[in-house]
């Protein structure tokens, strides 16, 4: 090594001849013009200076070293060992002129306020005898600054909990550990969240989900974390934690939902699925990613086995979600090459029995499963946001179809499901319009369904588009009423013209007829009321066409009338059918 020359006390500027107390009096002058604390050290570390700002800085802090002290000593009682040890080595080294600087960050405890402080420390040798100078920059507020906006960038804003980011580090560094303990992550979602938000504002759902995150903090074990991923989806990470104990710790948090929760002034009562995923032994090839997602498949197993519920990942749940994502991807080619066909449901009218309408049924002729039917695919093409390619496909198929049959001098009205999906689209309207312009049909000859619970979801946006669509000369029905929850009050604001009563209610079970006569009474009465005419689905026997008729509905459809039937057979039954009114009893 070879030590840089030397400066010297009095420096080179100064006038020779100067007197030693002259230039202690400018040393001191100059150590006062810095800004940041600064002390001047003999050979051996003791401070033969400071200037004002480290005495100002040491009264402050309740730290302060004065003149006289051994500087090395106090580094090595202020940063422990190691750090302080490796700080005075330097400093030494620097003083026998075996480097030219030190420079180091220092976290210093301040014993007043309890917060440590930051400094960046720089010294350099001064003089020919191995005196050193060393100013302390207070970096506290950048370090603060620096840290706060580290610590922003993983954690949620809302809740302050570890975010999507930080989760999945979190869980990485836990899978990693050497020693193969369980790793457990929860994946929670509320039910009807959406619900609270829609009706109650924003805020309050924030509300929700801040006393959420606090109620769920109660429940886990301090080495837990649980985090937000985004919206009302909150990942739990239970370390050294095995299936049982994340099944406990899941029971826990929906136990906690027995306490209603105080929103907006009232009190609402909540529920969340909940799925549970568990290493199964060291593998270095999980990552959390694989863990999150299968926690995830199993908190979607518990949504559709009904919500409010606890689901353990299986592989199995794998195998059915690959199964979903390739029927996804063949649903996508089946609707452009056509391989989806409508079935018809021949639609009665009453007390005349003639059919009068048909409903169209999609079905999908897939080309090595065979024909299936919309409980196979339309769970996939919901989650896939398929419903609404899948409208216009039926729109489409059904309005030309009536108008074949129109131009064979069959005249019917046909029925098309739509989704609710279609709603927020906000593109409705002009699907149907545009559809029955294609193939040239009037508007009087279609009705357009939408079941009970999409319609309860977004009830003013329904009753807008159903207004529209009936200006237009459009019919508009609420399919499946009785199997939701809206309320009569809802029913009361919705433009719809036919109300097509639940298979559910008209299927009546042996010896309960006078309550579901009763039931399908005040919902036709209802209907009646507010200028709405009644269909009873799912007629299965004479009976209950009997009872429809009886209790005044203008409509049947069921199985007893006839089963969906491939186009090409509807206008053979439809004239064998009205052969068979016109004949002599
Ligand atoms: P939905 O609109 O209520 O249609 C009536 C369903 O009940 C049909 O089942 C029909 O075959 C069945 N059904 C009719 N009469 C009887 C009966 O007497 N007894 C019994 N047990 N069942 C009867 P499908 O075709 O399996 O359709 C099921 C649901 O799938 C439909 O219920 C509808 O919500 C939906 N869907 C069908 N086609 C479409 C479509 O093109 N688009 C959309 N978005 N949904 C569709
Ligand atoms: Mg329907
Ligand atoms: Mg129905």
């Amino acid at each position: 090594m070879h030590p840089e020359p030397e400066r010297t006390v009095p420096s080179a500027h100064t006038p020779a001849g100067r007197d030693a107390e002259v230039d202690a009096v400018l040393v001191h002058a100059v150590l006062d013009a810095l800004p940041s604390p600064t002390v001047l050290l003999d050979p051996d570390g003791v401070i033969v200076l400071t200037n004002d700002e480290w005495t100002r800085a040491g009264e402050q802090h309740g730290n302060h070293i004065p003149p006289g002290a051994d500087y090395y000593a106090a580094a090595t009682a202020v940063h422990g060992d190691a750090e302080g040890r490796a700080l005075v080595r330097s400093l030494r080294a620097l003083a026998r002129g075996e480097c030219t600087s030190v420079t180091v960050d220092r976290q210093v405890p301040s014993p007043r306020d309890s917060r440590p402080r930051w400094y960046h420390v720089q010294a350099s040798r001064v003089g020919g005898r191995g005196h050193v100078v060393v100013t302390h920059t207070d970096v506290t507020a950048r370090v603060l600054a620096e840290r706060t906006s580290a610590w922003r960038a993983r954690h949620d804003h809302l809740t302050d909990l570890p975010n999507r980011a930080y989760l999945h580090e979190l869980i990485d560094a836990e899978l990693q550990r050497p020693d193969g303990t369980p790793v457990s992550v929860l994946f929670l979602d509320v039910d009807g969240f959406k619900d609270v938000n829609d009706s109650l504002g924003h805020d309050v759902g924030d509300d929700l989900l801040r006393e959420l995150a606090t109620r769920l903090s109660a429940c886990t074990r301090t080495g837990d974390t649980v985090g937000r991923l985004g919206g009302d989806e909150f990942v739990v990470i239970g370390r050294d934690c095995d299936a049982e104990g994340a099944q406990a710790l899941a029971q826990r948090f929906r136990d906690t939902f027995d306490k209603p929760f105080e929103l907006a002034g009232g009190t609402a009562r909540l529920t969340a699925s909940i799925g549970v995923a568990t290493t199964a032994g060291p593998d270095p090839h999980v990552r959390s990613t694989d863990l999150v997602r299968d926690a995830d498949l199993a908190m979607y197993a518990a949504k559709e086995a009904g919500r409010n519920r606890i689901e353990v990942f299986t592989s199995e749940l794998r195998d059915a979600a690959e199964q979903r994502a390739t029927l996804a991807a063949e649903f996508v080619r089946a609707l452009e090459q056509d391989e989806l066909v409508l079935h018809y449901q021949p639609v009665m009218s009453l007390p005349s029995r003639r059919c009068t309408g048909v409903e169209a049924l999609v079905r999908w002729q897939h080309p090595q499963r065979g024909l299936l039917y919309p409980g196979d695919f339309l769970p996939t093409a919901r989650q896939h946001d398929l419903m609404t390619p899948l409208a216009h496909w039926v729109l489409g198929a059904a309005a030309r179809q009536t108008a074949a049959w129109r131009d064979a001098g069959l005249v019917l009205v046909t029925g098309v499901n739509i989704n609710a999906t279609h709603f927020s689209t906000g593109t409705l309207v002009d699907d149907v319009m545009g559809a029955l312009a294609d193939a040239g049909l009037d508007p009087a000859q279609l009705v357009v369904e939408l079941t009970e619970t999409s319609v309860a979801d977004d009830p003013e946006r329904a009753a807008a588009q159903f207004a529209e669509l009936r200006a237009r000369g459009v019919e508009v029905s609420i399919d499946d009423f009785g199997s939701g929850y809206s309320s009569i009050g809802q029913l009361v604001n919705i433009p719809a013209g036919i109300l097509k009563i639940d298979r559910s209610l008209v299927a009546f079970a042996d010896g309960r007829r006078e309550q579901t006569a009763a039931a399908i009474a005040a919902v036709v009465a209802l209907g009646q009321a507010c200028g709405i005419r009644s269909l009873a689905e799912g007629v299965e026997t004479a009976e209950q066409l009997e009872l429809a008729i009886s209790l005044g509905c203008s409509f049947a459809q069921g199985y007893h009338i006839a089963r969906p039937m491939p186009a090409g057979d509807v206008q053979p039954w439809m004239t064998a059918q009205r052969s068979a009114a016109a004949a002599p009893a």
